[in-house]
């Protein structure tokens, strides 16, 4: 697929306002504050997709009025939330600059494509939220739908993940997953949405800070002139002038430098790196001899590849061992997994040459607790 910029070249993209429109007054004071603070895009939600009934659903097609008239009035192009075919007609409508697609939108195959067929023959930007589920193809495939009717100015936007259970984050990042977007498609734009990833204004700070790091071309922030009075999503809310400081205080990383002191450093730790990943491959092949040499001894005793106890016990010591090191439980066993795999698959091989060479998931067998 091919993109074209939705924005300049200006980085970061910054786009901001409410959540939801809720009165003329709001909007237009909100447009006006964040004029101040250098935003490319006005956002507001006018169509409200909410978890439950009951919460406020929007104010519906008189918003468009609203957000024209900022527009007008700041000079600042506009952009609101359409979930179907009847949307996209009114954004077109009252001239409303990008769209953007929700994620509860993003993760029906039908809605996006009821979206990009009316956007069919048109060349306005959108930009497609992430699933509320973490499915990369789901993400994907929206783009692909919209690319497919014509549409070129395409961005994406990450805004978490649901989950359930205890998160500090009200949608987690797993940031890897936009890493794969970006290298998937490195020409578009990705934009980071920390408001609906942390929930709540007091880790919005750490939370740019990390999206700038990860190199996003820009954050999209939910602004309101009175957070705590907001009728949706108040909690995440910031004023237009918090926001300003915020994105003031964020660090700036440049992607490369030609630097010769950042060069050569660079160049010392990358050649070290290179020899003890080439180190890393030999002692895992060392160590695969080994297990084939115990699946020799297993299928001379007759005795199970399987042995659950043994790796609950390898594995508790090494995520003892690695805590002292700085290495995260969750990436030993990650890292443990994939080598225990390779050594189930190896003495498959030797204990039952039969079922080895059949395609399947060694992964189903053992037990992960
Ligand atoms: C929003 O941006 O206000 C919104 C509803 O976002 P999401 O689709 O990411 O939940
Ligand atoms: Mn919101």
């Amino acid at each position: 697929m091919n993109f074209q910029p939705v924005f300049d070249l200006k980085r970061p993209i910054l786009i901001a306002g409410p959540c939801s429109a809720e009165t003329e007054e709001q909007v237009l004071q909100t447009a006006h504050a964040l004029k101040h603070q250098g935003i490319d895009l006005f956002r507001a939600g006018i169509w409200k997709p909410r978890t439950r009934p009951g919460a406020f659903e929007g104010i519906g097609t008189q918003g468009l009025k609203w957000l024209k008239r900022a527009k007008i009035e700041t000079g600042i192009p506009v952009t609101t939330e359409v979930a179907n075919a009847q949307h996209v007609y009114e954004c077109l409508k009252f001239g409303i600059d990008v769209l953007w697609i929700g994620a509860r939108t993003t993760v029906n195959p039908f809605s996006v494509q009821e979206i990009a067929d009316a956007l069919e023959g048109t060349d306005i930007p959108v930009l497609v939220k992430n699933p509320v589920n973490p499915d990369y193809k789901l993400w994907v495939g929206a783009l692909e739908r919209l690319h497919k009717a014509g549409l070129r100015r395409i961005a994406a936007v990450h805004r978490g993940f649901s989950s359930y259970g205890d998160s500090k984050y009200r949608n987690v990042p797993r940031w890897q997953m936009a890493i794969d977007l970006m290298q998937e498609f490195p020409e578009m734009e990705v934009i980071c949405d920390i408001s609906h990833i942390c929930g709540r204004r007091d880790i919005l700070a750490e939370t740019a800070q990390k999206a700038f790091d990860l190199n996003f071309d820009g954050l999209m922030v939910e602004t309101h002139p009175n957070p705590d009075q907001a009728w949706s999503d108040a909690a995440q809310q910031i004023t237009p002038a918090r926001f300003g400081e915020m994105v003031g205080a964020l660090q700036r990383r440049a992607i490369t430098s030609d630097d010769p002191d950042f060069l050569a450093r660079m160049e010392n730790c990358r050649s070290e790196i290179d020899d003890i990943d080439e180190e890393i491959i030999s002692m895992i092949a060392r160590r695969m001899n080994l297990v084939s040499e115990i699946g020799a001894i297993k299928k001379d005793k007759n005795i199970a590849v399987l042995q659950p106890e043994r790796f609950r016990a390898l594995r508790e010591a090494l995520q003892r061992r690695g805590e002292k090191n700085e290495l995260s439980r969750e990436f030993i066993a990650m890292f443990l997994e994939a080598v225990h795999q390779e050594s189930i698959n190896r003495q498959e091989r030797i204990l039952n040459p039969v079922a080895a060479a059949a395609p399947k998931q060694i992964s189903d067998l053992w037990i992960n607790d």
